[in-house]
């Protein structure tokens, strides 16, 4: 048995693992690599596999580092299967083609720029629409022969909605072996979804995510409380709150948040606004996986709708997102990107940074040299559309939001597997939370604890 990694080593993007096992060849994730444009443009484009060289993909969820390379792989002619579970199925429906017209804006950008020999776009939507054709859904804790030999068992991980750890039961070359890939891990107690159920029963082999193992964040818990503060707030001084958010999951449980304060009458009767086409789309997807959600959760009991209520706008014209420049506060307004890179979110900034009364409040990770990671750091003058911007609005940040476990959780996981896993490898971090990871698992007496680079293989 090998296995070879080919994204997410020694880095957070890019996640692509193979395993290759009594001559059948199993792709764990096809992600694509994120981050600096050229560095990850060039990694993206020389794919290491050929389409013959893999019997089958299974998807751990939805996130375009760990699903944005498929679109590839059928491009070069993969025709097998790909089973993930029946939420990341269809959040992959509306995602993947996303990522493919964001390739097709990203090759015009540069072309009009005077870019000479431009490669083509990695792929355009209609290719990644074509992916769904080989998409099978396999729904969580229940198993299933996907080659000869090899029982595939999704478990949830708790961090998007569908998200998933794949647990591959191996029975060739007369011998038995349990790989477990995490996938990435969630965090207890966040809304709307469950919280992650670490496959029990131990590993001979685990491969697991490192994005925050040095880090702790704030409680989910107290998140809630500090959203209704900040409505409270701002409402009486009659402003907008501007909320970037990821279309996809984010967005949703801010929205469910939002629900919940509403209900029990904690937040004054503010209209809420969710401007993204695509954070629309992606509610719609999350309607129709109750199957996914928390029965223990008050609200998910208590109404027909998480995402209907009387406060709440669901924006998709360009029209009407641009109408929400006149509206006088307060108001709330959720558009996307979540770094504020791009989308609707910039216009709204761009109209509404200059006020005292308004409230810019970030609810998710923000990268290095990004719209708001300048914001979020206290910047007094930031540049939208070519032209400098002052920032007077009030800036928060609520950190509970985190879809990624934290120290504590990333060890309570790797606890919930029940016997130590004999040999574990480390992927999808920075090199010191890699270190992190690797400490936390030698300190459960994990003895055998890579941190593979990338392309590198393991005879196992
Ligand atoms: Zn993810
Ligand atoms: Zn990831």
């Amino acid at each position: 048995m090998r296995l070879t990694f080919h994204g997410a080593a020694g880095e957070v993007t890019g996640s692509m693992h193979l395993v290759e096992v009594g001559g059948k060849r199993i792709l764990l994730d096809c992600g694509l690599f994120q981050g600096r444009r050229e560095e990850a443009r060039n990694k993206n484009q020389h794919f290491p596999l050929a389409a013959s060289d893999i019997d089958v993909v299974v998807l751990s969820h939805a996130h375009i580092d760990h699903a944005g390379r498929l679109p590839i792989l059928t491009k070069i002619g993969y025709t097998g299967p790909i089973f993930c579970t029946p939420a990341t199925r269809d959040l992959s429906a509306i995602m993947l083609p996303d990522a493919g017209f964001i390739q097709e804006k990203d090759f015009e950008f540069l072309r009009k720029r005077g870019h000479e020999g431009l490669a083509e776009p990695l792929y355009t939507a209609a290719h990644a629409a074509a992916v769904a054709e080989h998409m099978i859904a396999v729904p969580y804790d229940r198993p299933l022969d996907i080659v000869s030999g090899v029982r595939l068992t999704f478990s949830d991980a708790g961090h998007i909605l569908g998200s998933a750890s794949v647990v591959l039961d191996i029975e060739a070359e007369g011998r038995r072996c349990r790989l477990v890939f995490s996938g990435d891990i969630g965090r207890w107690g966040l809304p709307i979804i469950r919280d992650p159920k670490p496959p029990e029963g131990g590993a001979d082999v685990l491969i697991v995510e490192s994005t925050y193992a040095n880090k702790m964040h704030e409680s989910v818990e107290g998140a809630q409380d500090l959203l209704g503060g900040y409505v409270g707030a701002v409402a009486k001084r009659g402003g907008k709150i501007l909320i970037p958010s990821f279309a996809v999951g984010r967005a949703q449980e801010i929205i469910y948040e939002l629900h919940a304060l509403a209900r029990a009458r904690r937040i004054p009767e503010v209209p809420i606004y969710v401007d993204s086409p695509l954070a629309v789309n992606a509610t719609d997807v999350f309607r129709l996986h109750p199957e996914a959600f928390d029965r223990g959760e008050e609200l998910i009991g208590a109404t027909p709708d998480l995402f209907r209520f009387p406060l709440v706008k669901y924006v998709r014209s360009v029209d009407e997102s641009k109408q929400l420049n006149s509206i006088r506060g307060p108001a709330i307004i959720i558009a996307a990107s979540g770094m504020a890179e791009s989308g609707r979110i910039l216009h709204h900034l761009a109209n509404g940074l200059g006020s005292h009364r308004n409230l810019v409040l970030f609810v998710g990770f923000q990268a290095s040299y990004t719209l708001g990671h300048r914001i979020q750091s206290g910047e007094r003058e930031v540049k939208i559309y070519g032209d400098m911007v002052p920032v007077r609005a009030e800036v928060a940040t609520i950190g509970g939001y985190s879809a990624h476990g934290d120290r504590t959780e990333l060890r309570r996981w790797v606890e919930g597997l029940g016997p130590r896993p004999k040999r574990a490898f480390v992927v999808h971090g920075e090199p010191d939370q890699l270190e992190a990871m690797a400490g936390i698992l030698r300190d459960l007496s994990v003895s055998d604890v890579n941190a593979p680079t990338l392309g590198q293989s393991f005879e196992l």
